[in-house]
């Protein structure tokens, strides 16, 4: 093994370690009976927050997980801006989520699996990849995905099951 790729393995080790600890947060959400996404946020190799899904329960349809690891983070350190931080969501984010990353000066995005239907990231649009912005946001993607995208399945296959209605149209409504 070169230097080069210890590192990279050593790197690999890293992104799964917080994606298996968003994929705890996920896990809560699916408890809930909310679609099931986790996030954490880190700096530094340090957890400074980790957050589930959870609009239904807070009466909130901006609860999505990146947002409630951003809130938190911000009011603990005091801080609107979070730069040299990395959020890991189990899901690809969707619009709002990509908005409040790139306010929020986050400086690195790893998620898990796609969300083909609503994923602002790379599925639908690619708005991290649009000129206008004055920040820009490093992404690596497929971090754990298979069990990402599993837990979404497994939840809307058992929701199908119990016939509970109708499916929402993005990931965490
Ligand atoms: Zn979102």
């Amino acid at each position: 093994m070169t230097p080069d790729e210890s590192v990279v393995v050593e790197d690999q080790v890293q992104h799964e370690h917080w994606m298996a600890l968003a994929l705890e947060q996920a896990k809560i959400s699916a408890e809930a009976g909310e679609v099931p996404v986790g996030a954490v946020l880190v700096a530094d190799n340090e957890l400074l927050a980790a957050a589930h899904n959870a609009p239904i329960a807070s009466h909130d349809p901006t609860a999505h997980a990146e947002i409630r690891v951003l809130r938190q983070a911000s009011q603990s350190l005091g801080n609107y801006r979070l730069p040299g931080t990395t959020l890991y969501v189990t899901i690809e984010p969707c619009t709002m989520c990509v908005g409040a990353l790139i306010h929020a000066r986050v400086e690195r995005l790893v998620f898990g699996a796609r969300e083909p239907r609503a994923g602002a990231v790379v599925s639908q649009q690619r708005l991290l990849e649009a000129g206008h912005y004055n920040h820009g946001i490093q992404v690596i993607e497929g971090i754990l995905a298979d069990s990402c995208g599993q837990i979404m399945q497994a939840f809307f296959r058992d929701r199908r099951r119990a016939g509970q209605g109708q499916e929402p149209d993005v990931a965490g409504d």
